[in-house]
């Protein structure tokens, strides 16, 4: 049987905004947040554009779906972002609620599963490598292009 909506799927619509990033001179990272099978928010990674160094895809997407919903927390839905959240955005992710965050490619350097694995809330699913090595690729283009 096939499955239209499952994580692959809603990883491309991530990977797509970190298309847009690149486009913009940003840092590749894309998210949508998934509610019900609806794509409730979409974001990238808008650092540059901001002059804001907390204007990570996530916190974006977050900030997005909960205008959307009219509601502080996220806890039916699923954050899709292309790399590993930082300290930061699991903090929000903690605080949002999320039932789930599914993640591409892992980030040695700045992911939270090193510094912060507690910084979710106790509930919130975690998957990880979805789509890792396109997720991957798109980071690796990107800087290879400004060396
Ligand atoms: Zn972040």
């Amino acid at each position: 049987m096939i499955q239209p909506y499952d994580d692959t799927y809603f990883m491309k619509q991530a990977l797509q905004e970190a298309q847009l990033a690149a486009e913009e001179g940003e840092v590749p990272v894309g998210a949508v947040v998934v509610c019900n099978n609806r794509i409730l928010a979409r974001a990238h990674n808008q650092t540059e554009r901001l002059n804001d160094v907390t204007a990570h895809a996530e916190m974006l997407a977050i900030t997005a779906a909960t205008n959307v919903l009219g509601a502080k927390y996220l806890t039916g839905c699923t954050l899709y972002v292309t790399v590993e959240p930082c300290v930061m955005c699991a903090g929000a992710i903690g605080w949002a609620q999320l039932a789930a965050v599914v993640y591409g490619a892992p980030d040695a350097k700045r992911g939270f599963t090193r510094y912060a694995p507690q910084a979710l809330h106790p509930k919130t699913v975690v998957r990880q490598g979805v789509m890792e090595t396109e997720c991957a690729e798109a980071m690796q283009r990107f800087f290879q292009e400004r060396r």
